[in-house]
């Protein structure tokens, strides 16, 4: 049998989607393989770059690689799951995914301090998540976060994360996108 050690890093991908997919994402209604389609489907529907429709299927990659209960952020535990996720991602893949999905909660943290619309529409899940995260960014923060060369790419990535939470939605497969994946290689 394959064991996890021979297989290609997107068929350990696939493998974690398809064996701890169907896990809770955070408190919301819907499975963490449910989100992360319903995220790669809102960027492959705004036309965004490959590498950047990858990053939001692979975005919360990090919660399906890690042992921590699904409810950790009730505990008061910050699992941390984007420094995980992009650090293991950069073993294989481009920094065109890789950094979006390492900015993602800096990108929710950014726009808290600067759009209040969308602060206030921040699910119950991803508010009690934001405390632990530090918060909004101060005005320095969100200044220095502007200068990032992958500032875009995290922000659209995180408004579809924000929208990808939506129960019994219909979406394309785990293996529709896969060519976007192998798009964004080393
Ligand atoms: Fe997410």
């Amino acid at each position: 049998m394959e064991t996890a050690a021979t297989l290609d890093p997107i068929g350990i991908i696939l493998n974690k989607f398809r064996t701890r997919g169907h896990s809770r994402y955070g408190g919301e209604a819907i499975s963490q393989l449910e989100h992360a389609l319903q995220a790669a489907t809102l960027a492959e529907q705004a036309d965004a770059a490959p590498a950047l429709i990858a990053a939001c299927l692979l975005h919360d990659v990090g919660h399906l690689l890690h042992d921590l209960p699904e409810d950790a952020p009730y505990d008061g535990l910050d699992d941390e799951h984007e420094q995980l996720g992009a650090a293991w991602l950069y073993e294989h893949f481009q920094s065109a995914l890789v950094e979006p999905v390492r900015l993602h909660v800096a990108a929710k943290r950014y726009l808290c301090a600067v759009d209040s619309i969308y602060a206030n529409q921040l699910s119950e899940p991803s508010q009690q998540s934001l405390v632990l995260q530090g918060g909004p960014m101060t005005p320095a923060q969100a200044g220095h976060f502007e200068e990032h060369p992958h500032f875009r790419a995290a922000i659209d990535l995180r408004r579809w994360d924000e929208a990808a939470k939506v129960p019994q939605l219909a979406t394309p497969s785990l293996e529709h996108f896969v060519a976007y994946l192998q798009a964004s290689l080393l």
